[in-house]
Parts: C-alpha cells; sequence; structure tokens
C-alpha cells in the first residue's frame, strides 16, 4: 500500500474520542521516501484548519532550524504522534495516544525513515518505549527496531519550547547540527574491501588496475 492510499484510509478514522471535535484528520506532510521523519505531539489549531502539521508558531522555528542545517519542509517527512487536534490543544491522552499507534507505526514502516526525530515527551515516549523524559535524553540517538525497520530515533526538544524560552533555541540548534552526520550514519556504504593483492588477479581486473 503506498502512503496516499493509508492516508487516505485514515481520514475517516474514528478510533478515539477526538474524531468528534476534529475539522480532519491531519496525517502529515513531506517526501513520502524521506530519509528523515519528525514527529511531534498533535495537531494544533491551524493545523487542525490546514490539514497540514508545523503550520503555525511551532512550525516556522521548525523550518529555521530545518534551514540551518540546509533542509527544507518539502525534503523530510513531517507527522505528529496523534492525527487529531485535542480540544483546546490540551495534550494527547494515553488512550488517545495508543488508539493512534497503529497509524504512526504503519506510517513509518510505508516510509521508512532512516532517522527519524521525536520532538518532545509524548513523541519521544511513544517511539523508544521508555519513561524518560525529553530533558534526559535530547541530543541521544539510539537505534530502534521498529516493525520490521531499523531506524535511529533522536530525541529533540519540541521547536515550542523555544517559543517560550529562547534558551531551547540554542538547545535545538546544537542537536539539530549533529543531524547530516546522522542521517549519513544510518546509509553509509560499507568500508571498501582492503585492496589485496591476490597471486593471480583475473586478467580483467589486471587490466582494470594497471
Ligand atoms: N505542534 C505539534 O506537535 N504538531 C503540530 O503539528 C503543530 C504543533
Amino acid at each position: 500500500m503506498s502512503l496516499a492510499a493509508y492516508a487516505d484510509e485514515t481520514a475517516a478514522c474514528t478510533r478515539c474520542r477526538l474524531a468528534q471535535g476534529r475539522t480532519q484528520v491531519v496525517f502529515g506532510a513531506g517526501n513520502p521516501h524521506a530519509d528523515l521523519m519528525f514527529v511531534g505531539e498533535a495537531p494544533g489549531f491551524h493545523e487542525d484548519k490546514q490539514g497540514v502539521p508545523f503550520v503555525g508558531q511551532a512550525g516556522k522555528v521548525l523550518a529555521g532550524l530545518l534551514e540551518g542545517i540546509g533542509l527544507a519542509r518539502e525534503d523530510v517527512y513531517i507527522a505528529n504522534t496523534i492525527k487529531c487536534r485535542p480540544p483546546g490543544n490540551r495534550d494527547p491522552q494515553p488512550d488517545e495516544i495508543e488508539a493512534c499507534e497503529p497509524h504512526l507505526f504503519r506510517q513509518i514502516e510505508l516510509i521508512a525513515p532512516k532517522l527519524i526525530a521525536t520532538l518532545g515527551n509524548h513523541a519521544t515516549k511513544t517511539l523508544s518505549g521508555r519513561p524518560e523524559g525529553i530533558s534526559r535524553v535530547h541530543g541521544q540517538e539510539r537505534l530502534m527496531t521498529i516493525g520490521s525497520l531499523e531506524v535511529l530515533l533522536y530525541p529533540l526538544y519540541h521547536p515550542a519550547a523555544a517559543l517560550y524560552t529562547p534558551k531551547m533555541l540554542e538547545v535545538l540548534r546544537t542537536d539539530f547540527q549533529r543531524i547530516p552526520e546522522l542521517i549519513g550514519r544510518t546509509f553509509q556504504p560499507p568500508e571498501p574491501e582492503p585492496l589485496l593483492v591476490a597471486a593471480a588477479p583475473e586478467p580483467a581486473l589486471q587490466l582494470g588496475l594497471f
């Protein structure tokens, strides 16, 4: 199944109570074959209206951070832990996260990114399966198996944190700086075999070498 087909399937989701108050399901946006995927928390007011994640104030911070490492929104895939807006932008509740998990995991499997940057506590705890909060684990990558996929999980502060605490922007910028290296690390070609001086090389190889 393609990512677009799965997005269509989720558009009528009624797995949790958030189906009642939403304008629409905010499935995700960006490059469906991206090596880098961001997972935020939940759609807010503007995301719910437009059907696109991170289009409000936090999205501007995210776009600036991406620009700082030479990337644009279109280069990556952006999604949220839960796909529907909680009323009044309250925190997602555990049963809502649980209900939405199959969507997130399927989405990840279809995109098959090399690196997933989790933005904030909810995404980090959901995808790491561990209780440690973001202030403890931000900037520390961890190799994970998600379904049939080996993926590097990279927890980051939520960009909205930088709206209230300017120092957070510096921490985010510092953590973002490592993203290119981390993407490279996961699909670096294996080291070339050491060139052995063979006793009797193939004639064709000999031609190539000398
Ligand atoms: N915050 C999020 O976590 N996700 C959005 O899509 C917007 C703001």
